[in-house]
């Protein structure tokens, strides 16, 4: 019989949370749904444990999964932090007996996760992104740039398994006060110190993991219009206006970022880390919307998550109109976007 712990911790203020600390992170809260089936299809105990500076409030949020809840908090909690962190998660492991540890793959639970499962003679595997299984467990990830689905079971335990953000709805119950077991940890001698976070300003954060909606711009943007003239400056302003009206996350192609490199003119503020593809991300998004990008197999690969997937481009035969895109429209994505964000600026006042 399987014993299940799911690790979660509390939001960082890097996650641009107003309620930062409190509350836990939404992909902690994804992972709590993904404990809940497996513990309801394996019939097997649920534990959840927290870490933060004050699991109270964020253990509140649980009261109704009906699980054991377990603690490790304090201010040396309040950030992530290796030396901390990996003690904590050790000991809750080691109090829950787990044999099944599922956790969010979030950056503070990448960076221990591994460690804790090598200071339990465990075994870790990472990005999953389902579990099956009615008598034993299943865990489902992709290999290859995602071309290649893969099914793994292990008889290893405790077995550690870092799931990828996006692939399990938030846990969302009623919130009521709720008991806690708190574990004690021995810190180790800390050597670093979290003196705060230094990020980028909100609207210079264009890659937004959690959007509902991914905006593609394609190296056509920078290319020669049909008025012979290249239009780099309008092009970063329309963009970064429907960024700011609608709180998409930025996509680009292969094309368009390696522009730089080649002396070609560039969207200032499009790197490597925004490019989608074979090559770049497989983000998960509800909708994408490609502008002034051919559709090209090794990008749209990168598109096997989007939901509703829509295109504007010059080119009748681009890739997105043979069959790759829900809706392409055939138009001048200038004056297209240019109506957009004017119906969305309307639509806010
Ligand atoms: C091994 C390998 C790996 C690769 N990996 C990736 C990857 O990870 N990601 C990736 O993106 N690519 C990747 N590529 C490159 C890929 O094959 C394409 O070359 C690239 O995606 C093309 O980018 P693009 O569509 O933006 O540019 P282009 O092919 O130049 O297309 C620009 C499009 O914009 C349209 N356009 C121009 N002006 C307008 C306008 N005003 N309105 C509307 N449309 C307009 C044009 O009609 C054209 O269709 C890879 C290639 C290889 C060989």
């Amino acid at each position: 019989m399987e014993t299940i712990l799911v690790l979660t911790h509390a939001a960082l203020s890097d996650e641009f949370s107003t309620e930062s600390g409190l509350t836990l992170s939404k992909a902690s809260l994804e992972a709590v749904t993904a404990g809940l089936e497996l513990a309801a299809r394996l019939s097997a105990k649920l534990t959840i444990g927290i870490v933060a500076a004050d699991a109270a409030t964020a253990a509140s949020s649980l009261a109704s999964t009906g699980a054991t809840l377990l603690a490790v908090s304090g201010e040396a909690f309040a950030q992530a932090r290796y030396g901390s962190d990996v003690v904590a998660v050790e000991a809750l492991c080691r109090a829950a007996k787990a044999t099944i540890v599922l956790a969010p793959g979030t950056s503070r639970f990448t960076r221990i996760a591994a460690s804790v499962a090598h200071r339990l003679d465990g075994f870790i595997d990472t990005h999953i992104t389902a579990l099956g299984g009615t008598e034993t467990v299943e865990a489902t990830r992709w290999f290859y740039r995602q071309r290649v689905e893969a099914v793994i079971r292990r008889d290893v335990r405790p077995w550690f398994l870092l799931l990828d953000a996006g692939t399990h709805a938030a846990f969302a119950g009623e919130s009521k006060t709720v008991q806690i077991e708190q574990v004690a940890v021995t810190l180790p001698a800390l050597r670093t110190t979290v003196s705060g976070f230094r990020a980028p300003a909100l609207d210079a954060q264009t890659i937004r993991p959690d959007a509902k909606m991914l905006f593609v711009a394609g190296a056509g943007w920078t290319k020669k219009q049909p008025d012979g003239q290249i239009h780099v400056g309008k092009a970063g302003e329309l963009i970064l206006g429907f960024l700011r009206a609608t709180g998409a996350s930025l996509g680009s192609s292969k094309s368009l970022v390696d522009q730089g490199g080649e002396g070609e003119p560039v969207l200032p503020f499009l790197t490597h880390m925004n490019q989608i593809g074979q090559t770049g991300s497989t983000p998960r998004h509800a909708k994408g919307l490609s502008t002034c990008c051919h559709g090209e197999e090794p990008h749209v690969v990168g598109w096997r998550f989007i939901g509703d997937r829509r295109a504007i481009s010059l080119d009748p035969n681009c890739g997105w109109t043979r069959g790759k895109a829900d809706v392409v429209y055939i138009a001048d994505a200038f004056p297209v976007m240019a109506k957009v964000n004017a119906l969305l600026e309307a639509k806010k006042t």
